[in-house]
């Protein structure tokens, strides 16, 4: 019996203790965010569903890339963190997952600049949201490989698209990169092999720390030869729990973990906040 309950016992704080490491690395308040420190880069992957929302925030200068369909409740989420104005909103490509959301923060957020890839929709989302864009005032400019996007003390490269664009709107996706102190950061849009292969051949890539996945973990996008020159450390995509896509794809997720990358999603995670004082980063989940 006393042997029994000792060892109940000693089960009993195991599981404690195993529940307390977990937690380590979630958000300790589930009411709250994660809050902004000064001195350190914090990059969110914004839980949207089905769709990309990434808030890249340093001190005083906030950059948005995409948010999501219309309504996902990005407004709500960036407002704990935008300090009077968006330095820069960056619309990867027309697709209603992507730039859906933007015309919310277009309307409800001072906006200095925004990022566009050219490549023109027909539909009401897309036309909605170029009205927004220029109703606000905001300087409205084109991305192409070898510009950059600079707000603040942060610069991002611009990897991807080039001219002429490509038939497949995912593929002119805008790719980014950003260095922080050493940690370096991919942010990859909806793009597939073919801008892939575009990257590998213009000699753009290089070895990278954290990677948003191309198109939700999309057995179209994260080919081995990309990754295996990007060779990640972290993944991040996002998608919807459920969704009709089969977003992330086994195969995709595959070629991630051969090449030793950790996986995050929001499908699985809920937002994911990466925070970084550009030597090392920590990872906080919202589930
Ligand atoms: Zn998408
Ligand atoms: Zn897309």
């Amino acid at each position: 019996m006393k042997a029994k309950s000792s060892k109940l016992i000693t089960a009993l704080a195991l599981c404690a203790l195993m529940v307390l490491v977990c937690a380590c690395d979630e958000w300790f308040d589930k009411t709250s965010k994660p809050t902004a420190e000064p001195d350190k880069l914090q990059v969110h992957f914004i839980d949207v569903g089905q769709g990309d929302a990434i808030l890249i925030d340093l001190g005083t200068t906030e950059v948005l890339i995409d948010a999501g369909e219309k309504s996902p409740g990005v407004t709500d989420y960036i407002d704990d963190y935008v300090d009077g104005h968006l330095e820069a909103v960056v619309a990867t490509h027309p697709h209603a997952d992507h730039i859906g959301g933007l015309i919310e923060v277009l309307d409800e957020f001072d906006v200095d600049n925004v990022w566009v890839n050219g490549d023109e929709a027909t539909s009401k989302t897309y036309t909605d949201f170029m009205a927004e864009a220029n109703d606000e005032g905001a300087q409205v400019h084109e991305a192409r490989r070898g510009d950059t996007i600079v707000a603040g003390t942060l610069t991002f490269h611009v990897l991807n698209p080039i001219d002429p664009l490509f038939d497949n709107t995912n593929d002119n996706s805008i790719v980014l990169s950003l260095s922080y102190g050493s940690i370096d950061f991919l942010f990859t849009g909806d793009a597939e092999i073919e801008a892939e292969e575009s990257m590998i051949s213009a000699g753009v890539l290089s070895d990278i720390d954290i990677l948003k996945v191309g198109h939700h973990c999309s057995r179209t996008a994260s080919s081995a030869a990309f990754l295996n020159i990007i060779k990640p450390e972290v993944a991040v995509y996002t998608a919807a729990i459920g969704n009709t896509y089969g977003h992330p794809h086994v195969e995709s997720l595959a070629a991630l973990q051969s090449i030793g990358a950790t996986i995050y999603g929001t499908d699985e995670s809920g937002t994911i906040v990466i925070s970084t004082d550009g030597t090392s980063y920590t990872i906080q989940t919202e589930k």
